[in-house]
């Protein structure tokens, strides 16, 4: 049974700029392709360099023009908070968008990532009039006072997971704090963005306050970095494309980037867990929601020895109830992997891994009879040492790699990544020990007796290490999109003074 006809929903394609699509051809064009059937069901255009720079002049133009920036922040919040009221009333349309290109399946975007979005762009709304910058103490007769601004245009970029929700962390902030968007969302899954830059527009915003451009990374997402009138970059994907984009903000600003990154984020689980099955269904659900393609994946078990033996046939069991399939199909518990080229790594991690003496407990191999989607097993792998490939590389895919420790210092250094620090997960009962956790791994996030994010979009998220710079959601995400300017004035003036 299916949710929709993947045939049958309407694509929104083209450029967004001036309020509507820009479907005009003349664009060189990428094809986009369905992961769960392995369908191309879309070609869209390709942003060029000139073509950026028309939409970036009109985006800074409206910066300057309209009276976005300027008019009285509780007015900013009522059209965001109009905008989130829209989201809820598309949200079918939305999640058939979402789910018909991406691994997201139709009953988690319905579920998870439309609440998500329209509280990320409430939880922003509600800040928009919350920062007041401050007066400093200098002499009598001189009044200093420190006022913050918005950058002017914010130029974000997004990766194909979670499109949607992605798209919120950058714009929403950075539209609260007063400027204007442009967004290139992943060339793999851009059309729930189009849809969500049109009902920003329905609910007030103004033209040009919130662009999109489609194309690839190294074409328009580059020439979205490196533009002169892009004051800030804000962007989520992998570590690599990171320090690219980090490069080009240095070599043509410089300007400012939060960069979320990549992760390899362990679950660190005591004998002493509160609950050893509810661990267990943590620890299987955190590899394997969105099939294993989300930045903060648990995808590191390490674990006391003498809970090994238990503890591995209860995270089989919680695999062995996943169904996988397309992500329209009412059944489906395991979405696709999103492209025959990650699978492909996935595998290739894997075997590479083996190879080097890693032992394969579960799975372990692509799902075949779905025509050309691509799927593939709940895998758990016992690796032999941490420069294991699995161990070092972020595979992407629901891959839990299996380390076990004998003792709590072990436990944390195991725990430490010579590369990423994005978030842990610990169990235990040991109130000591949860807090020697806290001060001991060097993450962005540290979780106990819980794992993943939650919709209290007042705890930010970020990475330490080469998992990211900055934050996005809570109050810093609002502050990084606003930049303070110094003002003094003197009066009573006397020249001795
Ligand atoms: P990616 O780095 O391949 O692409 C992300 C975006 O960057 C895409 O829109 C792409 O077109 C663009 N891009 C690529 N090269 C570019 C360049 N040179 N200049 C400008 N833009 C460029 O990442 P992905 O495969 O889309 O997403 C998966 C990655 O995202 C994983 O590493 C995951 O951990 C990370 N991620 C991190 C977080 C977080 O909060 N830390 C959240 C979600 C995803």
């Amino acid at each position: 049974m299916a949710y929709y006809n993947p045939d049958e929903i309407a694509i929104p394609n083209g450029h967004f700029s001036h309020g509507q699509l820009d479907s005009s051809t003349g664009h060189e064009r990428h094809a986009v392709t369905r992961p769960s059937d392995g369908v191309v069901y879309a070609e869209i255009p390709i942003a060029d360099g000139p073509y950026v720079d028309r939409v970036v002049r009109a985006s800074y133009e409206s910066f300057r023009s309209s009276d976005w920036a300027t008019r009285a922040p509780r007015d900013r919040a009522k059209v965001l908070m109009r905008w989130a009221e829209l989201v809820e009333d598309n949200c079918q349309y939305l999640a058939q968008l979402e789910s018909l290109g991406s691994s997201r399946t139709y009953q988690d975007v319905l579920q998870w990532d439309i609440p998500y979005v329209a509280d990320t762009i409430r939880f922003f709304a509600e800040m928009a009039d919350k920062d007041g910058g401050y007066v400093g103490t200098t002499q009598s007769n001189r009044f200093g006072m420190v006022v913050t601004e918005p950058y002017g245009v914010v130029g974000a970029i997004t990766p194909w997971n979670f499109p949607m929700s992605m798209a919120m962390w950058k714009a929403a902030p950075a539209l609260a704090a007063g400027n204007a968007v442009v967004m290139k969302p992943s060339e793999l899954t851009p059309f729930s963005t189009l849809c969500l830059a049109q009902l920003a527009i329905d609910a007030g915003l103004p033209n040009n306050m919130f662009n999109v451009v489609l194309g690839t990374g190294q074409v328009t997402g580059a020439a979205l970095c490196e533009h002169p009138l892009v004051s800030r970059v804000t962007f989520t994907g992998s570590t690599q494309t990171g320090a690219n984009i980090m490069s080009a903000c240095a070599l043509t600003g410089p300007k400012p980037a939060t960069l979320e990154l990549g992760g390899k984020s362990p679950q660190i689980v005591f004998a002493d867990a509160p609950d050893i099955e509810l661990a267990a269904s943590m620890v299987a659900k955190a590899i394997t929601g969105n099939a294993g393609q989300v930045c903060v994946s648990g995808s590191r078990l390490i674990i006391e020895q003498a809970l090994y033996e238990q503890f591995i046939p209860l995270i089989i069991a919680h695999f062995k109830q996943l169904i996988a399939g397309k992500t329209w199909e009412q059944n489906t518990t395991l979405g696709p992997i999103i492209s025959e080229q990650q699978l492909s790594r996935i595998e290739s991690i894997i075997q590479k891994s083996i190879s080097d003496g890693s032992q394969c407990l579960y799975g372990g191999e692509r799902i075949i009879g779905h025509e050309c989607g691509t799927y593939f097993q709940p895998t758990i792998l016992k690796v032999t040492g941490c420069d294991d490939i699995a161990i070092m590389q972020e595979i992407f895919g629901p891959v839990l790699t299996v380390q076990t420790f004998t003792s709590e210092q072990e436990a944390w250094q195991l725990a430490s990544h010579n590369t990423y620090g994005l978030a842990a997960g610990v169990h235990t009962s040991n109130l000591d020990r949860a807090l020697r956790a806290v001060r001991n791994i060097e993450a962005g996030s540290v979780w106990i007796n819980r794992y993943g994010r939650t919709f209290d979009h007042i705890m930010p998220t970020g990475g330490y290490k080469c998992s990211g710079i900055g934050k996005d959601i809570g109050k810093e995400a609002f502050e990084e999109n606003r930049r303070s300017k110094t003002v003094m004035i003197d009066f009573d003036l006397n020249p001795s003074n």
